[in-house]
């Protein structure tokens, strides 16, 4: 049993999980903001950090720092081993085959657009189509334009319903003998929607496309197994998950990854190189080109870590329940409307409120020391489906607790009661 075992959230009793312990581990949720506790909703934007991956970083730079080249002095060796003992933690976070198959990049961004600069611009002919869905954030919309504009290519996109999830009739009729590629998200930033990821990725195989799976929103709440996945690639940010920001994963499978031409060119990802020409190295390295992020890869090990000392199935049914908590007792307010209602939602909670704009929402929350984010949430095309520009998007983790709802939902209705 872990030593989160057996816990209690917000007087009751819930089996595997006690929120309390936990919350002590994060110290920036010790903060005052305004006067106020802070209350930190705002996940989907980025996650705060346990002290146990603080004090890794702290660790690294004290006894650890240097370049990673193995063979070359004492700390070469402290750090490379450091650098490669958080591929294998991630390698296992996510059940990839091989460390060969996690490529260490800035975040999903950069590894998306990683995947549409080497790949893309390599294998993607004129004509060929690009599937993506109507959820996705602009990060999986953005670098496929770049590649359609360059390219000749189409990019289909799959409509969603009323609810906010993913049409598969719709998108059984996109598939075509020209679609090379499906990328989409598993977890909508903007409504919560969990995407049924394993229909979209065994459709996509068999109409013979690629498929890369954006788990930036699902890593900190759902286990991932990129082996049951099957996606071709499997994309995260390290900040969303407790670790460091500038640091992410590219996975790939690794065939896949080496016979693919390198995104940059550089050191670390050569064999030999001549005026004429470059060997380069097999994968990871291939891809990790110069220096890369070498601490903060360290601590998004040590995040990892921390996660799965807690379980990820816990913070899955931990949050689950909040969420439902939270959903029940925000649609009781007279004039809030929830945006994405999906059966299968995670985390997010985006609503308008009549009579305010987001910003107000967001601001009178803030002097109540409550942190949301309040605008489009890098994903314009799925809040305009629902007829809005913006949202306010409270966003859960597992150090959030029952009666942090409580204290939103009061500011909320002192809002509506005061007027601003
Ligand atoms: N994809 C999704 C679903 C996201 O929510 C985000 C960030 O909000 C991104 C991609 C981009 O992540 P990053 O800014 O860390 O590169």
């Amino acid at each position: 049993v872990s030593r989160y075992g057996n816990g209690i959230v917000s007087g009751k009793s819930y089996p595997a999980f006690n929120v309390n312990l936990v919350r002590n581990d994060f110290p920036i949720l010790a903060e005052q903001v305004n006067g106020k506790p802070l209350i930190w909703l705002d996940n989907a934007a980025t996650t705060q950090k346990p002290k146990q991956v603080i004090e890794r970083l702290n660790y690294f730079y004290e006894h650890e720092n240097s370049n990673i080249h193995r063979a070359a002095h004492e700390l070469a060796a402290r750090s490379t081993d450091a650098y490669e003992g958080a591929r294998q933690k991630v390698q296992r976070f996510i059940n990839a085959r091989s460390p060969n198959e996690i490529v260490f990049v800035r975040g999903t961004t950069e590894a998306i657009n990683l995947v549409a600069s080497s790949w893309g611009d390599e294998f993607l002919q004129q004509g060929d189509e690009i599937i993506l869905t109507h959820l996705e954030h602009h990060a999986n919309i953005v670098p496929w334009q770049l590649l359609a504009q360059k390219k000749g290519l189409k990019i289909r996109v799959i409509p969603v319903d009323d609810d906010g999830q993913i049409l598969l009739d719709e998108y059984a009729r996109l598939l075509n003998p020209r679609t090379k590629l499906v990328s989409f998200t598993l977890v909508s930033n903007a409504l919560g929607t969990i995407t049924p990821a394993k229909q979209i990725v065994d459709m996509a195989h068999a109409a013979g496309a690629k498929v890369l799976a954006d788990g930036a929103q699902s890593v900190s709440h759902i286990r991932t197994d990129v082996q049951d996945l099957d996606a071709d690639w499997f994309v995260f940010s390290g900040h969303k998950v407790f670790g460091p920001t500038g640091i992410g994963v590219l996975y790939g499978k690794e065939d896949l990854l080496n016979s693919t031409q390198p995104y940059q060119g550089g050191g670390n990802m050569i064999q030999d190189v001549t005026f004429e020409h470059t060997q380069f190295h097999k994968a990871p390295a291939r891809f990790e080109a110069g220096t890369g992020n070498i601490a903060d890869a360290v601590g998004l090990g040590a995040a990892i870590d921390y996660v799965q000392k807690i379980g990820i199935d816990h913070i899955y049914q931990y949050e689950h329940y909040l969420l439902e908590y939270a959903s029940q007792k925000l649609a009781r307010i007279p004039g809030l409307r929830p945006i994405g209602t999906a059966r299968d939602k995670t985390s997010v909670l985006s609503f308008v409120l009549d009579g305010f704009t987001t910003g107000q929402v967001g601001e009178a929350l803030s002097r109540e020391g409550i942190a949301v984010r309040s605008g489009h949430h890098c994903a314009q095309p799925i809040l305009r489906r629902f007829g809005v520009e913006a949202t306010v998007r409270p966003s859960l983790a597992f150090y959030n607790t029952c009666a942090e709802i409580d204290t939103l939902v009061y500011a909320i209705e002192k809002l509506k009661s005061s007027g601003r």
